[in-house]
């Protein structure tokens, strides 16, 4: 027996509890290994079943993603330290809304084996007062790891809206401040790799409760945002009229010879430098921590009809498959698919308005066909589009 203060143990009952302790301890440290790292082309060529269009920003990120394996590879080997050390690129996609950014973020998620979270920037705030505290980003993401925090540090997590905590100083089209400059100072902090501490059970931080630290040196971080304005700073800087990704592109000629004319990506929308997103409203440390910079273009009416009938759960193939099932075979002529695209190009709302379209055609068929034994095939029209 050995003695304590009030009561005495037995030495088996500590062999026991130490062997509890030793075990729980374990199970807590135990991490499956890293999945194995997919090569950009391997990772590019999923992206390519679900994403229409946007190749170079397919290809950026997709050298990312390897990038951040690789560099998890390294953290995790526990080899000797080489003094070379691999360095997280944080990466900013610009584009306009309905172009597939979030897409892009999910589409990625379902492929890899790291745990992803999705948050929006415009929710936080600096100290969770009235919205988010910066922190519940990496919370969702130890959500999404089940709670496991070494699964978590090795995460993805994409950060919508990132314009919209762009501060107004210098800034030609966002008229809202509050926190902006306030939240990119938190966020910087996430982004360049801090301990966060998350509270355990959520909600509010509580000075007696026990948190969970996260480190977050190794977590990659894609942020997404229209920056409506930003063609306009860039077009200043270089002189040159903004025919990049903003709604600016139609009203202006594209001069022969130039990329926009021959339908390739505008030079502009793909020279986005630090200074620029500076004069937007972003604080330099905030770019520095973002230093791979990517933009994509509006996507035209020929894409948008490729995004109705190529993606591997496009919205065509959906309602095919819906209708299928009740025996019905869905047709849509090739005149109908280009009238949707239009109509979702004058929405100026990109590929989201494509849904919008397609479930106003689809809810009267959808009522009449099942149980109903004399349908057998329906054929969209350009004219049923056009009466709409
Ligand atoms: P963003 O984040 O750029 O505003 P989203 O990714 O939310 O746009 O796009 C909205 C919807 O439009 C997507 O869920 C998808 O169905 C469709 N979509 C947008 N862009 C594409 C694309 N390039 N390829 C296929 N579908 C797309």
């Amino acid at each position: 027996m050995i003695p304590g203060p009030e009561a005495n143990i037995c030495v088996d009952c500590v062999r026991h509890a130490n062997e509890m302790v030793t075990r729980h301890e374990k199970s807590a440290k135990d991490v499956p290994p890293l999945p194995p790292t997919p090569t950009p082309r391997e990772i590019k060529s999923f992206l390519d079943q679900y994403v229409i269009g946007h190749d170079e920003v397919k290809k950026v990120l997709a050298v990312a993603v390897h990038n951040h394996y690789r560099r998890l590879e390294a953290a995790e080997s526990g080899k000797k330290d080489d003094g070379v050390e691999i360095e997280k690129s944080n990466i900013l996609l610009i584009g306009p809304t309905g172009t597939g950014k979030t897409l892009l973020a999910r589409t990625l998620a379902k492929m890899l084996g790291v745990p992803f979270a999705i948050g929006d920037a415009t929710v936080l705030t600096q100290a969770g007062y009235v919205g988010e505290d910066v922190e519940n980003l990496v919370r969702y993401l130890l959500q999404n790891a089940d709670g496991n925090v070494e699964l978590a540090k090795r995460g993805i997590i994409y950060v919508d809206e990132i314009d919209k905590i762009a501060s107004k100083t210098d800034n030609v089209s966002i008229t809202r401040d509050v926190s902006g400059e306030g939240v990119q100072q938190a966020l910087l902090k996430i982004l360049e790799g801090t301990i966060c501490r998350i509270p355990p059970k959520g909600g509010r931080k509580h000075p007696d409760q026990e948190y969970i630290e996260v480190d977050t040196s190794n977590i990659l971080f894609i942020c997404g945002g229209a920056f409506v304005g930003l063609d306009r700073i860039v077009g200043e800087r270089t002189g040159k009229r903004a025919i990049g990704f903003g709604a600016k592109a139609e009203e202006e000629e594209p001069k022969k010879g130039t990329d926009a004319a021959s339908g390739g990506p505008a030079p502009l929308s793909m020279d986005v430098r630090p200074e620029d997103l500076v004069k937007f409203g972003l604080i330099p440390e905030f770019t520095g921590r973002l230093p791979v910079i990517t933009t994509m273009k509006e996507l035209s009416e020929d894409d948008l009809v490729r995004v109705l009938t190529e993606p591997r759960n496009s919205l065509v193939k959906q309602y095919q498959k819906l209708l299928a099932m009740d025996g019905v075979e869905l047709k849509f002529e090739e005149d109908a698919l280009k009238e949707l695209a239009k109509s979702a190009l004058a929405r100026k709302t990109g590929a989201r308005g494509l849904r919008a379209e397609m479930e106003r055609l689809m809810t009267d068929i959808m009522y009449d066909a099942p149980g109903n034994a004399k349908m057998k095939k329906v054929t969209i029209t350009k004219k049923m589009i056009e009466e709409l």
